[in-house]
Formats: C-alpha cells, sequence, structure tokens
C-alpha cells in the first residue's frame, strides 16, 4: 500500500481564475453580441523581442551542426548567461554578485515553489496578505502549515501580514519570531512598493532573528521611479540574509518560453538543529544537480540577448507599453471617482471596491454591465476582500475601451 502525502488534502481549492473562466463562459455564451475585455490574469500580450527571436534561430541552427550541438548544459545555467545577468541586473546598480551565486530556471514559479525544500519543517513562515498563491501552497504542501481555519480564510501556524490601505501596504514586521519571510516588491497583486528605508527594517528584522527573507522582484523591471529598490541587496546587510527571485516572464515576454533564476548568496546561512551554520546556497546547488537538468539552451541564449543593447531597447519598448496600458486604467479609475493603488512601478492596479460591496460582487457588475474582467481581491487571501486587480497587460485598444465603459457607467 502506498501513502500519500496527507499535507497536499489541507490545500483549498483554488476556485479563483477557475470561476472567472466560468462565469466568464456563461455570460458569454447567454451574450454572445458582447465583446468581453479580459483585464484579469497576469499574462503578457506582446510578443517576445526580435532580438530573442533572432538568438534562438541563430542557437536552433547551431544545435543542427556537430560542433554546435549542445546536449545536458550546466544545471545551475550557462556561464554566458550567468555572467550577463551579473553584469547588468546587479553590477550595473553596485551590487557584487558572483555567477555561482546565480541559478537559471524555468522560470520563478518553480524557483518560489521549489525552495522550501532546502528549509527544515519546522520552520515559521510570514507571507502578506493578499499574496501571489504559490508562496503558501508549496509550504502547505511541504508541511509548513497547520489546519486551515475556514471562518477566518486563514492556516494555522503561518504568519500573515497584511497589506491594505489602512497600513498603506507596508507590512507591519511580526510581533512573534519568524523564520521564514516572503516579500514581494513591486507586488502582485497589489501593484505597490517598498522603500529602501522600509526594506531595511525586514533586513534588519532577518538580521536579528537569523530568519531568511525569500524575495520575490519578478517585477523589478516596471518600477519607473528612481528611488524604489530593484533589488533587496541594494540594502544593507541584505546579502546576509536574503534569496533573491527574478523573472523574464514579465520583463522580456517569456511567459510561454520560460526562463527566469534565484540568487543564493553564498553568504545567506541556515542552522542545523545543533547550531551549526549551513550556506544555502550549497544546499540548493545540491538540489539542483540532483531534481534539474538546466533550462533549454536556446531560451538561455534567448535570455541572453535580453541584456544585449538591443534587446534591452525592445524590452523597454514593451515595458513602456503597458505602463502606458497602466496611466491610462488610473486614469480611467480616477475619472471614474474609485480609489485605486499601484500602477506606477508595477504593472497591476489595486482599486478599492466602492459602495461596500465585496470583490466578487463587483466583479459581477463589471462583467455583466461593463463586459470588462479583472480578478477580485479576496481570491489572494482575506485581506484582499474589498479591493480588485486589473492588469496592464491587456493590448492597448482593450484597455482604453474598458476604461471608457466603465467612466461611462460609472459603477
Ligand atoms: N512571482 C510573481 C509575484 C508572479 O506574479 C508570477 C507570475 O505571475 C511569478 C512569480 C511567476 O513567474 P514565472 O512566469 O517566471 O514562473
Amino acid at each position: 500500500m502506498s501513502f500519500i502525502n496527507e499535507n497536499f488534502l489541507e490545500l483549498q481549492e483554488s476556485y479563483l481564475f477557475s470561476t472567472i473562466a466560468k462565469k466568464v463562459a456563461k455570460y458569454t455564451e447567454e451574450n454572445p453580441d458582447k465583446k468581453v475585455i479580459k483585464l484579469g490574469i497576469g499574462d503578457v500580450t506582446r510578443p517576445i523581442p526580435k532580438a530573442c527571436i533572432e538568438a534562438m534561430h541563430k542557437a536552433a541552427d547551431e544545435m543542427g551542426t556537430l560542433e554546435g550541438f549542445k546536449g545536458y548544459g550546466p544545471e545551475q545555467g550557462y556561464d554566458f548567461l550567468r555572467k550577463a545577468i551579473v553584469n547588468h541586473d546587479y553590477k550595473l546598480r553596485g551590487i557584487d554578485i558572483a555567477e555561482d551565486e546565480i541559478f537559471i530556471s524555468d522560470g520563478a514559479k518553480c524557483d518560489t515553489g521549489n525552495i522550501v525544500d532546502i528549509f527544515a519543517k519546522e520552520n515559521v513562515v510570514a507571507i502578506t496578505d493578499p499574496v501571489y498563491p504559490v508562496y503558501l501552497d508549496t509550504n502547505v504542501m511541504s508541511g509548513r502549515s497547520g489546519k486551515f481555519n475556514s471562518k477566518e480564510g486563514i492556516y494555522e501556524n503561518i504568519v500573515y501580514l497584511p497589506v491594505t490601505s489602512e497600513n498603506d501596504f507596508k507590512p507591519e514586521l511580526p510581533t512573534q519570531k519568524v523564520d521564514m519571510i516572503y516579500l514581494c516588491f513591486p507586488n502582485n497583486p497589489t501593484g505597490t512598493v517598498l522603500s529602501k528605508e522600509e526594506l531595511q527594517k525586514w533586513v534588519d528584522y532577518a538580521k536579528k532573528n537569523k530568519s531568511i527573507i525569500l524575495y520575490d522582484s519578478a517585477y523589478e523591471a516596471f518600477i519607473t521611479q528612481d528611488d524604489v529598490p530593484h533589488s533587496i541587496y541594494e540594502i544593507e546587510g541584505a546579502k546576509d540574509v536574503a534569496i533573491e527571485f527574478r523573472s523574464f516572464s514579465k520583463t522580456a515576454g517569456f511567459t510561454g518560453l520560460r526562463c527566469g533564476y534565484v540568487v543564493i548568496p553564498k553568504s545567506v546561512k541556515g542552522y542545523t538543529k545543533d547550531g551549526k551554520e549551513v550556506g544555502y546556497n550549497k544546499l540548493w546547488n545540491r538540489r539542483t544537480c540532483t531534481k534539474f537538468n538546466g533550462a533549454s539552451y536556446i531560451v538561455q541564449k534567448a535570455a541572453e540577448a535580453v541584456y544585449s543593447e538591443e534587446g534591452q531597447k525592445q524590452i523597454k519598448e514593451n515595458i513602456n507599453y503597458y505602463m502606458e496600458n497602466a496611466r491610462i486604467i488610473r486614469e480611467g479609475l480616477e475619472e471614474a471617482n474609485i480609489k485605486y493603488y499601484g500602477g506606477i512601478n508595477a504593472p497591476y492596479v489595486w482599486l478599492k471596491v466602492p459602495d461596500g460591496k465585496t470583490s466578487w460582487e463587483f466583479f459581477d457588475i463589471l462583467l455583466q454591465d461593463m463586459n470588462v474582467v479583472g480578478t477580485p481581491g479576496s481570491g489572494f487571501g482575506p485581506h484582499g476582500e474589498g479591493y480588485f486587480r486589473l492588469t496592464a497587460f491587456g493590448t492597448r485598444e482593450n484597455t482604453i475601451e474598458a476604461m471608457e465603459r466603465i467612466k461611462r457607467k460609472g459603477c
């Protein structure tokens, strides 16, 4: 007889995107003449930059030659890409990261999910609420949560850090000791950021309590304000306590291509039960070599091309396109007298649902009266209730049309 991993039974069904899809399908079936605009799911719409496409063509041709063929590559990623990341994403910002502190992967979802492998089950986990659900669910799967309290919508043993308009979307330091802290800035779903001073508090907390910060900066490329940190390593002391996740998905349109990376400085240490220090870099390297055979050569060549002069120009064009959509959404909401947050340093706008309605009530109004689809905030955690996410990843035409409808009808 085989026994299952019963932690999986603690997982709550994620009804969010399937419920959205069902509601939209029902509405379009009943109203085939209506054009529904989707500003819900966080997938991109701009094609992959030309520089990346050219690099992939070249790499594919290379693979068809005796001299250029590549079999299994290094599990941690090719040196050419690790070098490009070190130079562009870190050195240019005055951050000293070594190539062997970078691990290339097939995306940040896998990395933020898989990282739990190298942490003891006994660690106390803190997440912001609302949150990108992967951090929570992967800790539930690996047994770090207790039972789910369906009345409150939270798990025992998980420390929830509310981020709402009441605290200006700045999570407060926990009152009890936590060991693993997930922070994501620019934030999905709220679209808000933290200043260097705010992040310094977390680094200082982590140093004092020997905790680890798991910092997801998948959206750093969307930062438009100069004083907003792009990397946790811009913060003094972070190289001793933080692991950083990055992705080419939103930056360069790789959601379908798949490439990301994780940075684990060798100075980031954890402890054995008898107090011996062990580097997480070594553990992650071991895990990677055992469970992963490396991201595809062709994809890594595409990622390298992101850092070329042409690549940088082309990704900036796409990012500017999305951020112009964000501006259109923000201005539309202002005209409609709806309070919103984010959308300045992130491709997400987080609006406060008017008239005390719930997130799902607002979803239904938007779908039925304006034929616009967004994401109910409550789907990201209990403190997301009363909020609603619109993404700037749609086409320009659809974004303008959606905001015209919202302004015309009012909410
Ligand atoms: N981290 C955050 C905060 C995200 O919002 C997403 C995707 O939406 C990811 C990670 C996943 O990125 P990837 O496509 O690299 O797996």
